[in-house]
Order: C-alpha cells, then sequence, then structure tokens
C-alpha cells in the first residue's frame, strides 16, 4: 500500500468506500461477456437508450469536411484522479475551463480514458482516445475526443500517467500532482470532426455535442500499459457510420 505516502481525499475516500461497499447490489456494466456493451440497455431500465437510440456512439467517422478552430478558453487547473471501475478519470476541482459551442458555454468537469480507442476514422482506431467532458448550464454535454498513439514521449500527458501507478485502489480520489492546463492535452491542430452523438457509457444518454480532434497525440508504450493494467478493456464499439459534416456551416 503507498496510501500513506499519496495525498488522497478524505471526504472522497469515505464516499468511495461506501460507494465500494453498495457494489456487490448496485447494477454494474462492463465491456465483456454479460454485462458487456450489447446487454446494457436490460442491466437497467434507465439504460434503454443505450440499445434503442437512434444517435448512439462512438461512430465510425467517414470525413468529409473538418472544422478548423475550436472557440476553447481553458486555464490552470488542479484536478483529482481515481478508478472508477470503468476508466480513469481526473475530475476538474478549481479552474475556469469553458467551451462555445453556437453560443453556448459548457464547462469542463472531467477528462478521462479509453483503451483502444472508441472512434473510428475511415475504419481505423488508435490504441487509446481521451475525452474531455463539459456539461453546459442546461445540463447537456459537449465532449472533446483526442486519439492517443505510441510514440516517443507522452509529451503533456505524462504527469497525468505518472498518477496511475500510486492510484490502485478503485473510488478513491487523489490530488494531481501540480497544476495542468487542459489545453496542453490538444493536438495542436485544432482541426476535428464534429457530429451529434451520445455518452457512450450507461445511461447512454443523446444529444452529445461530439469534437473529434482529427490529429491524435503520442503516449508512451509503458504508459499505455499502465493503463491496460487497471483498466483490461473499456471501449464500446463503434455503432453507426457518420459523415462528420458540420450541423449548419
Ligand atoms: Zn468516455
Amino acid at each position: 500500500m503507498t496510501i500513506s505516502a499519496r495525498r488522497f481525499v478524505a471526504a472522497a475516500l469515505a464516499a468511495g468506500l461506501l460507494a465500494s461497499s453498495m457494489n456487490a447490489t448496485a447494477q454494474e456494466f462492463g465491456y465483456l461477456g454479460e454485462t458487456g456493451p450489447d446487454f446494457w440497455s436490460t442491466l437497467n431500465p434507465d439504460w434503454a437508450a443505450c440499445s434503442s437510440g437512434e444517435i448512439q456512439s462512438p461512430v465510425n467517422l467517414l470525413p468529409q469536411r473538418t472544422w478548423p478552430k475550436l472557440d476553447i478558453n481553458y486555464s490552470d487547473s488542479t484536478g483529482e484522479i481515481f478508478n472508477n471501475g470503468h476508466t480513469v478519470e481526473v475530475e476538474v476541482i478549481a479552474g475556469a475551463n469553458t467551451l462555445v459551442l453556437d453560443g453556448v458555454a459548457y464547462e469542463l468537469s472531467q477528462f478521462h480514458f479509453h483503451g483502444p480507442s472508441e472512434h473510428r476514422v475511415g475504419g481505423r482506431g488508435y490504441d487509446m482516445e481521451m475525452h474531455l467532458v463539459h456539461t453546459s448550464a442546461a445540463g447537456t454535454n459537449a465532449v472533446i475526443g483526442v486519439f492517443l498513439k505510441r510514440g516517443t514521449s507522452s509529451g503533456t500527458l505524462a504527469p497525468i500517467f505518472a498518477e496511475l501507478p500510486s492510484i490502485e485502489v478503485e473510488d478513491v480520489h487523489y490530488e494531481v500532482e501540480g497544476s495542468f492546463n487542459p489545453a496542453d492535452f490538444l493536438p495542436r491542430s485544432r482541426a476535428h470532426y464534429r457530429y451529434l452523438g451520445s455518452l457512450t457509457t450507461p445511461r447512454c444518454t443523446e444529444g452529445v455535442e461530439w469534437l473529434v480532434m482529427t490529429q491524435p497525440v503520442t503516449v508512451l508504450d509503458e504508459d499505455i500499459a499502465q493503463f491496460a493494467a487497471q483498466i483490461s478493456f473499456n471501449a464500446r464499439p463503434t455503432q453507426r457510420n457518420v459523415p462528420a459534416r458540420p450541423s449548419k456551416p
């Protein structure tokens, strides 16, 4: 146990232990077998959209046009990292990080990872995918997807991946060392595909604005392996093909 050497969040620890003790009775979803994506809608009536929805995500993007600009205003932020059993997530604690889409402001609440990627482009997937989840005042979501592919460096994501070995207790929140600006996690080019879809985990809620960056960022083999050691596989299959055209010019 290395918990004593780590700064964990006491309140979240208590909540985490409570959540863990409830896991035996709570409905759980997974990625393989009888709790896998094909069965999500049968596990909980609130998750019906996972099978009855008509604009489900992720998708195979058939690129026809990309958007060149991303209207983001991100700043230095702090966060808490944890393994919730489905992914490794960083909850943004302090910092104003706004995405504006068609005049609507969405605030970044958390980012998390999938391995391998959930979205595909022209049938091609990547080693991993990061989702930056934003929420509007009305409660609607906009998610920026960033593909991660193996390379010679984990770049600006290195400090995040460096936290992985020491978050071994599920649902316990740990402070991320230092601060980070989420803008640094994005590829240099802001070009992206855009389409209307859903959350890729139950409840599979639809009406999610998806912005999938066209350029990947790199991540080290060992970081991909570290993530896989904690979360063996957490990619929902693509649900449809989408010509990634803008909803309006
Ligand atoms: Zn996700």
